[in-house]
């Protein structure tokens, strides 16, 4: 692949020229228009490519071929952060984005009550799943689409966007109608087809890292979901599988430095699905917005000891509440804030 960066003073015409000359070559264009400067991404798909010829045409300040696997996902291609507007926030801004509720979906109650606690603790966004990828086929496996129906209430009343897990490529369009936010979980990560169906969707995708995936693969899944054409990607550090077991997953706290060096896109940390047990909850989420995350997702429940998956990593609302508090000043040493 080649990025070529239009000069500041580049005309449309200039710019069409070297898209028509990319497509002329029988390659793919990703364009990206910053705020300063048009940016085009020119895929070869495996054909030798002429940068010299491109340097040469007109408003084209320089080309540079980008190495690394991932392109579109690349701070080459695109030095500035990806900010995208969810509900009335900014996501990738300077602003902390807060997601959080239930692992599931259990009931109409349910959701909607932990929809109010979350709102009133200052969360911006309600999480919960209505097609859960369970370990076990004997464990509860989500309300499906009458699961959607009560996070669509739940939004209804509360005001708050809503994100939830997809677990397969058929049912994107049916979940796109009732969430804002399409969740591609860790144990889907490199599910391609699906990938592929939410890249086309027009729904931000909240991407979560495979439990036991390299940087690299992670960000080459965000690649797919971006080359499909979908630019609302926000990547997902849940923490990983090492030989320590006596928390569920281990943080991986270096990923979100990496990620956000490595790429332009917002990262979201999950201390819940990361440390397993709601004691060290507080603890990984100081410490992702304290290493960059731009935001988090936090598993809350009411009544955490009934709750049918991922209870002993959940919240209490009043917890919750307390944690967003204690989050502002760790925002504010670092040059953010949490609305
Ligand atoms: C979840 O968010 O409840 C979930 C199943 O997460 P993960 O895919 O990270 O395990
Ligand atoms: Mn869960």
């Amino acid at each position: 692949m080649m990025i070529v960066i239009m000069q500041a003073s580049a005309t449309m015409r200039e710019k069409s020229a070297v898209i028509a000359w990319a497509e002329d070559a029988g390659c793919h264009v990703h364009l990206s228009e910053g705020n300063e400067r048009t940016v085009i991404g020119i895929v070869g798909n495996g054909r030798p490519l002429n940068k010299e010829q491109v340097e040469r045409m007109p408003g084209v300040e320089r080309v540079v071929s980008v190495l690394k696997p991932f392109k579109i996902a690349s701070r080459e291609f695109k030095p500035e952060n990806t900010t995208f507007p969810i509900g009335n926030h900014m996501v990738g801004g300077k602003g902390i984005i807060i997601m959080a509720g239930p692992c599931s979906v259990e009931s109409r109650s349910q959701i909607i009550e932990t929809a109010h606690a979350v709102k009133e603790a200052g969360a911006h966004i309600l999480r919960g799943g209505a097609f859960k990828p369970r370990t076990s086929p004997y464990s509860f496996q989500g309300l499906g689409e009458e699961g959607l129906k009560y996070l669509a209430e739940a939004r209804e009343e509360t005001g708050l966007p809503v994100v939830t897990e997809v677990m397969e490529p058929a049912l994107v369009p049916l979940v796109c109608e009732y969430a804002d936010i399409l969740q591609v979980g860790a144990r889907n990560m490199q599910n391609y087809a699906l990938l592929h169906a939410v890249g086309e969707s027009q729904h931000p995708v909240l991407l979560k890292r495979g439990m036991s995936s390299l940087i690299e693969e992670w960000l080459m899944c965000a690649e797919y979901i971006l080359s499909h054409g979908n630019t609302r990607v926000m990547l997902c550090e849940r923490g990983i599988r090492t030989f320590e077991k006596y928390t569920r997953n281990t943080f991986d706290i270096n990923a979100i430095a990496v990620a956000k060096h490595l790429s332009h896109l917002p990262v979201i940390a999950d201390p819940s699905h990361a440390t397993g047990r709601w004691e060290y909850v507080e603890a990984a989420a100081k410490a992702a917005v304290a290493a960059g995350a731009d935001g988090l997702i936090i598993e809350v429940h009411p009544r955490p000891e009934e709750a049918m998956s991922d209870g002993v990593q959940s919240l209490k609302p009043e917890r919750f509440a307390q944690l967003v508090r204690e989050m502002k000043a760790v925002a504010q040493a670092v040059g953010r804030d949490i609305e």
